[in-house]
C-alpha cells in the first residue's frame, strides 16, 4: 500500500503517522521528493482498511499495490487447486460439465434429465431445491424434498449432485450433497460464506449480479481463509445497460480469475444470456478462453419448466452441444467424459 502525504503535514504529524504504521505491524518506507512525500507500507496489508488510512488527516491519497485477498491468491499458492467431487476432479486437465434443470420439479423429471445428460457426457447433475426467485409468488422449489430427489437421481446415474443453499440453517440438509452452490444473490452473504468455510465440502461460488471480480475473490476468501480450500468460481453474467440478453457474459473473468487465483473457474452461459439458442455459442467461447467447466441448464420439457425454461436446452440440444465442444476442449488440453 502506498500513501501520499499532504504537503501541509508537519514533521511531528509525519512521525506520528510513521509510528502508527509500525504499530500496525508494518514497516514504513519513506520517500521524500521536492514537493511530494510518499510512504510505502511494507508487509501484510490485507487487514488494513484503505478508507481508514485515507481518513487520517495528513493523508492525501492511498493506493493498494497488492491484492487484498491472500488465501485465494495465486501469488501465495502458485499451483492450480484441483477439487475432487464424487470421483471427478475439477481443474485437472478436464472439462467439468454440470448440467440439469433450473429446479428439481419431480422424481420423473430429475431422473429423466439426469440420465439424458449423463449419456451425453455431463460430469455432474444440477437442480435447484431452494430457489431464489424475484417474485414470492413464483415456484420456490421443492426444498428438502428436492434434495431427496437429487439423491435418487444420483443413485440412478452415479452423477455427483449440485444444488444451491440460501440459508445457514439449511446446512444440515446439504450433508449428502456433493457440491454446494452459492447463488449470485448470496455471493455477499458473509455469514453464510463464513459457515461454509468450516465445511469439508466443495463450494460453487457464483459471481453476484453486480459484483466486481475482486469482490468475487474476496467472497471466496471468506470460505478459503476459513479452512475450506475447495471453492470453484463461477462467472454467470452481470447486469449492464444491455437488454438484448438477460445478463452480459463477462468472459474476461475467466483469464483474469485464473491469473489472479489458483481456484478453478467455470462459466454458466445459461443464466448469462437467458435464451437457449445462444447457450452453445457462449459455452464454446467459454471453453476457448480457458474455463475449467460449464454449468448448463437442461430440461426435458422446457416449455413446461417451473423456472428458467427459456434458457434450458432440450436433452438433444445438449447432446449436440457436447459433441461440438469435444474438439474444442481437446484443443484446450481438457478431457471430456
Ligand atoms: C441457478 O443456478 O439456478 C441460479 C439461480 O443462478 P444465479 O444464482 O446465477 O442466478
Ligand atoms: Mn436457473
Amino acid at each position: 500500500m502506498v500513501v501520499i502525504v499532504k504537503q501541509t503535514a508537519t514533521k511531528a504529524q509525519l512521525d506520528t503517522f510513521l509510528q502508527w504504521v509500525y504499530d500496525m505491524g508494518l514497516k514504513p518506507h519513506l520517500s521524500e521528493g521536492a514537493g511530494t512525500t510518499i510512504v510505502g507500507l511494507v508487509g501484510d496489508t490485507t487487514k488494513l482498511d484503505e478508507n481508514h488510512v485515507r481518513s487520517i488527516s495528513i493523508v492525501e491519497d492511498v493506493k493498494r499495490v497488492s491484492e487484498p485477498y491472500k488465501s485465494t491468491n495465486r501469488k501465495i499458492h502458485p499451483e492450480d487447486t484441483h477439487i475432487s467431487i464424487g470421483g471427478t476432479s475439477v481443474g485437472e486437465g478436464s472439462l467439468a460439465v454440470i448440467a440439469g434443470p433450473c429446479s428439481v420439479e419431480s422424481e420423473e423429471q430429475i431422473i429423466q434429465v439426469a440420465k439424458a445428460v449423463k449419456a451425453s457426457g455431463a460430469t455432474m447433475l444440477r437442480g435447484g431445491a431452494f430457489k431464489p426467485r424475484t417474485s414470492p409468488y413464483a415456484f420456490q422449489g421443492l426444498r428438502a424434498e428436492g434434495i431427496e430427489l437429487l439423491i435418487k437421481a444420483r443413485a440412478a446415474t452415479g452423477l455427483p449432485i449440485v444444488t444451491e443453499i440460501m440459508n445457514i440453517e439449511h446446512i444440515p440438509l446439504f450433508e449428502d450433497v456433493d457440491l454446494i452452490q452459492v447463488g449470485a444473490r448470496n455471493m455477499q452473504n458473509f455469514e453464510l460464506l463464513r459457515e461454509l468455510g468450516h465445511l469439508k465440502k466443495p463450494i460453487l461460488l457464483k459471481r453476484g449480479l453486480a459484483n466486481t471480480l475482486e469482490e468475487l475473490l474476496m467472497s471466496a476468501e471468506y470460505i478459503v481463509a476459513g479452512g475450506n480450500r475447495h471453492v470453484i468460481l463461477c462467472e454467470r453474467g452481470i447486469r449492464t445497460y444491455e437488454t438484448a440478453t438477460r445478463n452480459t457474459l463477462d468472459l474476461s473473468a475467466v483469464p483474469f480469475l485464473k491469473a489472479r487465483s489458483h481456484l478453478p473457474v467455470v462459466v454458466d452461459p445459461s443464466h448469462a444470456c437467458g435464451v437457449a439458442w445462444m447457450v452453445p455459442s457462449l459455452a464454446k467461447a467459454a471453453v476457448a478462453v480457458g474455463a475449467d467447466g460449464l454449468l448448463i441448464e437442461v430440461h426435458n420439457q422446457p416449455e413446461k419448466a417451473l423456472s428458467d425454461g427459456a434458457q434450458s436446452l432440450r436433452p438433444e440440444q445438449f447432446a449436440e452441444m457436447m459433441q461440438q465442444l469435444r474438439p474444442l476442449a481437446e484443443l484446450m488440453g481438457k478431457k471430456m467424459t
